[in-house]
Parts: C-alpha cells; structure tokens; sequence
C-alpha cells in the first residue's frame, strides 16, 4: 500500500481550538490496513506518532509536533440486527455527529443526548464522550483496534474499556498504545427518549410526547446557546469544548467549602453527592462538584485575559478569541487551576488532550 506522507503539515485547521504549528510528518489513512503501516512508517524514521481523529480535544503546541500525526479517516460501515437490538459497526473516522443523526432518524434508542459533540466516532471511547444524562459506554460493545506494540487487531468488550467519567483504557493505562480502526454499538429499536437531565427537563413540558428527534433538537438548541456546537451555519467557539472535568472530593472537604460560601450558593445545583456502595461503613463518601461554579465564583462568567477566556455562556470552555497562542491558553489555564486551588483547596483535572 503506498502512503502519502506530507511534511511540515499545519495542524492548526485540524483542531477546534485553531491552535497548533506544523507536524513533521503527516499522513492520513483512509482505510485500516494503512494504520500500522503509517506507525512503521514513524518507527523506520525515528519519530514518534500520534493519533488524530476531529481535533476537537486536542490543543497543540505552536512549535507543533516533531514526529508522524497519523489522521483517521477510514469510514467503512455494517449494520446486523438480532430481535430488538441494532448493531451497527462504524469506522474510526466517521463524523460523531452523522452517526448520531443516522440513529435517531432510524429511530434508534440510546444515543440521542450526545447529538451535537464534535469529533469522530473514534475519538468517542477514548474520553467516553458523555452529555446530557448519557455516555458512550453505555451503547458501545466494542471497540476494534490495532495494537501498535505488534500491529495485531485486537476486539475489546465494553467491561475491557474500563470507562469511567471521561475515562477509558485509551485515555489512561494505554494511553497512545492502541488505535481504533472502529467501534460496535448496540442501539435499541423500542424504548423510551432520555430526558434525565436538569436542562432537558426543563426544556420539555412535564409528561409531553417526546421523540428522539425532539430531544436531538433540543440538545442542538441547548448546546447553541452554549456556544458549544461546531456545526455548520452556527457561531463556533475556538475551543475542545470543557476544558475540565468536574472534580470529585470527599465528603469532609466539601463541608470545609459549604462553611465558606454564602446561603444562597449553598443551595444553588452545584454539587452531586457520588453513591459509594463499595466503601466500607465510617469511609468517607464523595461528592461530585460543578468545576464552573467554582471557577464563576472565583473569576465570573466570560473572564477575559487577553486574547484567551472562558465562553459566555459554558464557563468550562476556554476559548482562543483571537489567534491566540498556545502559551497563551495554557498561561491562562494554569491562572484558572492556581485561583481555584489556591481558594478551595480543590485541583482541576484537564479533559483537553495537550500534544507538544
Ligand atoms: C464545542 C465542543 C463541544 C464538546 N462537547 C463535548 C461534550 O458534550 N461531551 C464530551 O464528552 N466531549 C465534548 N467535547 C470534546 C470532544 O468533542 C470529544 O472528546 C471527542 O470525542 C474528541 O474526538 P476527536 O475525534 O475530535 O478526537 P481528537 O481531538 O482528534 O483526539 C482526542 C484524543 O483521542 C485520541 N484519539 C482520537 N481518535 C483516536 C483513535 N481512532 N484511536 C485512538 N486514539 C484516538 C487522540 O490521540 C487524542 O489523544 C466537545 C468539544 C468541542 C470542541
């Protein structure tokens, strides 16, 4: 198979952020068997390579990367059926969103809230992409990759993913170790739209007949406001979207916090007590916080410094507002994390994938 590596190629236009110099090397596989011919491809030259699906969790550094970015694009597609449940097998580098469209216009269950987010559907078990009360774990039965220790494909069963809160074996203990050519969902024909979420509740009127298609578009409007949508003919933000995910602490450091902050933010919706049921009795329990009410309370909504802020209306996301610079971003995220530390004792973890 003959590879069309390109040197010294942008990035900047392949991420959402718009952020980012050039690759040394760039290639972009349009079918799985060129993946790990594109990782000997790094190995023969010296050179370190990196996976790229949408860019849209991804901040690189302005000196870009010294090494191979290998870009996925295959787009091979199945669909099987067995009784109430649809498979369908997508390559790594279909559209997230298309996939998503796809589904709830074939009217099927489980994936409609995660209308709207960026990227590819092989980027989605990395961070397990979740919105609006559902995750990708919960509709993913496997994940299909290529193992860049030996280029074998390997299969992986959902439990095999590990995920957790933005979390998957691919994003934490083989990290960079295994790419994915394409996943399997399972997707329901009968069911029942997810309306769980605060938002979605709010937006839909008690007991309303609710289709899919409406909660889709729903999720689009919600997230438009936000500034949270990359899709054609809407405003688009120069993000990767949260920035951080929201901290979890232990029971005790959240009542320090509670003691510090005044009635009315005590009851306002920003924490969620976490269930706990394999601690032993006495063991603290956790509680989940909203990273952007913490940082809203220490610098306000839409903070500004310079060419780099927070969106309006998604304090989460950091937003290169004028051809902002990597250094520029990451000086202004560490401001963030420092202040949210340095008043609640609390450390904000990165979502964002940094690649310098
Ligand atoms: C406006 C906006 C809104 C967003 N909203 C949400 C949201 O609601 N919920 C949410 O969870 N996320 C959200 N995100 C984050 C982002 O869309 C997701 O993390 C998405 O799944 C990233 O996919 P990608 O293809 O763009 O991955 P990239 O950004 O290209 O890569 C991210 C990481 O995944 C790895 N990777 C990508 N593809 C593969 C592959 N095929 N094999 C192995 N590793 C791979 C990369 O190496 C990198 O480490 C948002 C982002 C933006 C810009």
């Amino acid at each position: 198979m003959n590879l069309n590596i390109l040197e010294n190629y942008p990035l900047s236009e392949l991420t959402t952020f718009n952020i980012g110099g050039p690759a040394r090397f760039y290639v972009k596989t349009e079918d799985s068997g060129s993946v790990y011919e594109s990782v000997e491809f790094a190995r023969r030259q010296g050179v370190p390579f990196y996976v790229l699906g949408g860019g849209s969790n991804l901040l690189v550094s302005d000196r870009g990367y010294d090494g191979l970015i290998i870009h996925i694009a295959n787009t091979e597609s199945d669909t099987s059926t067995d009784g109430e449940t649809v498979y369908k097998t997508c390559g790594a580098g279909v559209v997230w969103d298309r996939f998503v469209s796809e589904c709830v216009s074939e009217n099927l269950f489980g994936v409609e809230c995660l209308s709207g987010i960026p990227g590819t559907v092989g980027g989605s078990p990395v961070q397990n992409i979740g919105a609006y009360g559902q995750s990708v774990e919960g509709l993913i039965d496997e994940v299909i990759a290529v193992d860049t220790a030996d280029g074998n494909i390997v299969r992986f069963s959902n439990a095999q993913c590990k995920f957790s809160y933005r979390k998957s074996l691919f994003n934490s203990e083989a990290f960079g170790r295994y790419i994915i050519t394409s996943v399997r969902f399972a997707l329901e024909r009968a069911g029942k739209p997810s309306v769980k979420y605060h938002d979605l509740e709010t937006y839909f009127q008690k007991d309303a007949d609710i289709t899919l298609q409406d909660v889709r578009t729903a999720v689009l409007k919600i997230r438009e406001h936000k500034g949270m949508l990359q899709l054609e003919g809407y405003r688009r933000f120069k993000c990767a979207g949260s920035f951080y995910k929201n901290p979890v602490i232990s029971a005790g450091h959240f009542d320090e916090i509670m003691g510090v902050l005044d009635g009315a933010a005590q009851n306002r919706n920003w924490y969620w007590p976490q269930s706990n049921p394999g601690a032993d009795s006495g063991a603290d329990s956790e509680v989940k916080l909203s990273a952007a009410f913490l940082i809203d309370n220490c610098f306000g909504k839409g903070f500004r410094k310079g060419r780099v802020g927070l969106a309006p209306n998604h304090t989460l996301a950091i937003v290169n507002y004028d051809d902002a610079t990597f250094t520029e971003v990451i000086d202004f995220a560490k401001l963030i994390e420092d202040t949210v530390y340095e008043r609640y004792k609390v450390t904000l973890d990165r979502e964002v994938q940094i690649l310098q």
